[in-house]
């Protein structure tokens, strides 16, 4: 068996896509189909147009939106910190840095591997201005939990939503609510744009700041470029980037949007529902929980694997060819994130690095090749 843990499924329909803006519109920078995907997001979503900001990367739409939110001035001596879980990319820790900002590692829930908010309430301190939901498997779990508690406390949110593109909580989609939400369009997400993101920033003047941001803050460039035309007397307030997405991307995008609802999300959830019910009777495999009220697109298939025996499940697997993947590294365990000495531990996100175990998903799977993977998991795990 030869299987890919992940892949963008992409075909003639984003090659013409591409084309059309190469040898048709011959502009390939940040134009009128990068608006056009921004409308199409903002229509998908049902959230206004100036609300939605597109980017080269998931990572940047997250220091877009930490940039946008954090408190400026800042008159403190320390940095503007965020709460993060350590189960997580390290792009959402990266991205908190790049902002000028300090991430927080917290620890997050056994069953879920989302951010604890008990654990989080614990880890406060006044420099705290936002958390950082990570909807880690696509779950937004306890995402009402957080905006309350982000209220009690006079916090910020700013969901890192890499994996939950087209994901609804409560028939709400994920990226119509909330303060800031953060989408990764990269090769092996939901959708793809090649690479790409965006965040949907809800407070208007916040998102404005973003939008400049992302072009080097140069003010109103965004509608300018838009517009086709530039901005030839321009003032710059803050700091920037060059963090837009380009036609070509927003071109991928757009065929990507389209086959979404029929296409990618059905064949997710399908081979998702397929795992469960092929592995829910292996005394050595738990799931991760999921709410009814939440309508998950997985965009990977996380196994905690117990009684210590993850080492020779994947072992097992890729002796047959069967590739996977480890969904995080703990950022907490990286050099660069290490926290101070008297920092609380991590106790649930150690216990689940030890355990989780990511097998193939993704849209060009069949049913015979989940039941396969299952069936050599099952047979390693005899
Ligand atoms: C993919 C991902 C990102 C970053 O997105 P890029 O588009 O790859 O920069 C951030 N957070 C999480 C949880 C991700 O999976």
């Amino acid at each position: 068996m030869s299987l890919r843990l992940s892949m963008s499924i992409v075909g003639a329909a984003e090659a013409e896509a591409v084309r059309r803006v190469i040898t048709e519109d011959g502009y390939l920078g940040i134009g009128k189909e990068t608006q056009r995907f921004e409308q199409d997001v903002a229509a998908y979503l049902g959230v206004a147009e100036k609300n939605v900001v597109s980017a080269n990367t998931g990572t940047a739409a997250l220091t877009l939106a930490v940039d946008a939110l954090r408190p400026t001035p800042w008159n403190r001596p320390g940095k503007p910190r965020v709460l993060v879980p350590s189960l997580t990319f390290v792009a959402s820790f990266q991205a908190v840095l790049a902002a000028g900002c300090e991430p927080v590692a917290c620890d997050v829930l056994p069953d879920t591997g989302t951010l604890d908010l008990a654990d989080a309430e614990r880890r406060l301190t006044p420099d705290v201005f936002a958390i950082m939901p990570v909807h880690y498997a696509s779950n937004p779990w306890h995402i009402d939990e957080a905006h309350a508690f982000a209220r009690r406390h006079g916090l910020r949110v700013i969901e890192d939503a890499a994996h939950a593109f087209g994901c609804r909580h409560k028939e709400r989609k994920i990226g119509s609510f909330g303060d800031a939400v953060c989408f990764s369009f990269d090769g092996i997400k939901n959708i793809t744009c090649g690479e790409g993101g965006l965040c949907v920033i809800f407070n208007d003047e916040e998102a404005r700041i973003a939008a400049d941001a992302r072009l080097l803050s140069v003010e109103g460039d965004t509608a300018a470029r838009f517009s086709g035309t530039r901005t030839w007397d321009p003032d710059v307030k803050r700091l920037g980037w060059r963090f837009h997405m380009s036609n070509i991307m927003a071109a991928v995008g757009r065929v990507q949007l389209g086959r979404l609802e029929s296409e990618f999300i059905p064949a997710r959830r399908r081979l998702a529902a397929l795992y469960a019910e092929r592995l829910a009777d292996l005394k050595d495999i738990a799931l991760l929980r999921q709410s009814p009220d939440d309508f998950i697109v997985p965009h990977i298939q996380v196994v905690r694997v117990l009684h210590g025996r993850k080492d020779e499940l994947k072992a097992a697997l890729a002796a047959r060819g069967i590739p996977t993947g480890v969904h995080y590294k703990p950022n907490h365990l990286l050099t660069l994130f290490r926290p101070a000495a008297d920092a609380l531990p991590l106790p649930v996100t150690e216990q689940l690095h030890s355990e989780l175990v990511t097998l193939p998903l993704h849209p060009g799977l069949s049913d015979a090749d989940v039941s396969g993977v299952c069936d050599a998991v099952r047979e390693a795990l005899k």
